[in-house]
């Protein structure tokens, strides 16, 4: 017996170049899927008469798995749209700390991440990984407000102390300081959670160049004393890469892992500058990476090279990077993710010959895309999510074809499923989100 079931078209990428599209009556009990069946099977009709709600999202709607964002600067809300005119080390210094910094005040956090939670299920983000600020209380207000809002979360404090790349009023007094705070909010949001496994700590050294060598090394111990996950950013930009050689006389990979920090699961934001020797590192310890492409279009300096890292087995989801991505929502990632790999595979100096200008073979489409933002975000999480499964939770997305207000539309003659998947991943807009799920619960309906 299930609490309830959905019938409806069902569209999902079990593997980077696998799309499903079929119309499926779903069951589901304790926020697990228990069934799936084809709408047309016997099976199905048994479902439809053991639930005691069947909802049917008739033939305009279709279902989606929930999307995942590996990459979320939570305080960097209110920027976003804005400020993205520096490199990123004068952006953190000049915006991006300052506003930051105003997270201090506990009453002003709880009224921007209310809305920021809000707004991001209403993109279809149903699972969410934070930073949040150095600030031990607002960073629980966070974690508190994923937690009544429904959506599933890792919510980290930034730990940063260094005084060369932070400022004196935005940073860890000292290592200690940090290594004390960081520990004391994991506790907290393990109690916040209250066991319902939907919103963990995650351990979180904002990068490299602003954390002490003692800060990180307490922080190696502390993933390894708690068994929370990890998250950072890796080799972003030409100056994030060659930070680490000067400091560390090598890659920031070797150096993070060093400091026991590349572990299973650690997400690492962006590493579009990695090395062949960094991919099998991160490979080998089941290390992740959040792709974040538009942010990349203006702080990265290169392409993040996907095939490449899913050929080498690497785990990689995406991320929105709010607030250096300018878009809340996972699905415009998607969209640029393709345009992004399209750019890197063709080049972008005409006056080079065709030859020599791109990256022959390197670009992906939207079922790769949009792979990423469920099933391989679910894999690099180590989650049971990504695909709407039986033994999987039910994390889903409901998206109408013919909203009068949204831009997709479905004209009989010309859309097969594959057309109708690819205007979803490329056009769908909150308008056209009716309704989100996570662990079984409604947490948006338009
Ligand atoms: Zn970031």
């Amino acid at each position: 017996m299930s609490d309830f079931s959905v019938e409806a078209t069902r569209f999902q990428t079990p593997g980077p170049s696998t799309l499903e599209t079929e119309r499926v009556v779903i069951a589901i009990a304790n926020g697990e899927i228990t069934a799936v069946a084809p709408a047309s099977s016997d099976e199905a009709a048994v479902l439809r008469a053991d639930s005691p709600e069947h909802l049917n999202l008739g033939h305009d709607t279709v279902i989606v798995p929930g999307m995942i964002d590996l990459h979320i600067h939570a305080p960097q809300w209110q920027q976003l749209g804005t400020a993205l005119d520096l490199p990123v080390q004068d952006w953190l210094q000049t915006y991006t700390f300052p506003l930051e910094a105003r997270f201090a005040d506990t009453a002003m956090a709880g009224v921007v991440y209310r809305d920021l939670v809000a707004t991001l299920l209403a993109h279809g983000t149903t699972t969410a990984v934070y930073f949040a600020s150095v600030h031990e209380p607002a960073t629980l207000v966070l974690a508190e407000t994923c937690a009544e809002a429904g959506q599933r979360a890792f919510v980290g404090r930034v730990a940063m102390d260094h005084p060369d790349a932070t400022p004196e009023w935005y940073r860890d007094a000292d290592a200690a300081t940090g290594l004390t705070a960081s520990a004391r909010s994991i506790e907290a949001i393990r109690t916040a959670d209250a066991g319902r496994g939907l919103v963990e700590p995650i351990i979180t050294p904002r990068f490299l160049p602003a954390c002490t060598d003692e800060l990180l090394t307490g922080l190696g111990d502390l993933a390894e004393t708690t068994g929370a996950l990890v998250q950072t950013h890796c080799s972003e930009s030409d100056w994030h890469h060659a930070y680490a050689f000067e400091r560390f006389g090598k890659t920031d990979t070797s150096a993070l892992d060093s400091f026991g920090l590349l572990r299973n699961r650690t997400v690492l934001a962006h590493s579009n500058h990695v090395t062949d020797a960094d991919i099998s590192l991160i490979t080998q310890r089941g290390a992740a990476i959040g792709h974040c492409p538009i942010s990349n279009a203006y702080f990265a300096n290169a392409v993040l090279p996907v095939p490449e890292l899913l050929a080498a087995g690497a785990r990689v989801g995406l991320g929105t990077d709010i607030g250096a991505g300018v878009r809340p929502g996972v699905l415009q990632q998607c969209h640029e993710a393709v345009t992004m790999s399209r750019m890197r595979r063709d080049g972008v100096h005409a006056d080079l010959s065709t030859a020599e200008r791109g990256a022959p073979d390197s670009a992906i489409d939207t079922t790769t895309a949009f792979w990423l933002a469920t099933a391989g975000g679910a894999e690099a999480l180590g989650l049971p999510l990504g695909v709407l499964e039986p033994g999987r939770r039910f994390d889903a997305v409901a998206i109408n074809l013919d909203h009068p207000h949204g831009v997709i539309r479905r004209h009989v003659d010309l859309d097969d499923d594959e057309r109708l998947f690819e205007k979803v991943v490329r056009l769908a807009q909150t308008s056209d989100i009716s309704q989100v799920w996570v662990d079984g619960r409604t947490v948006h309906r338009r």
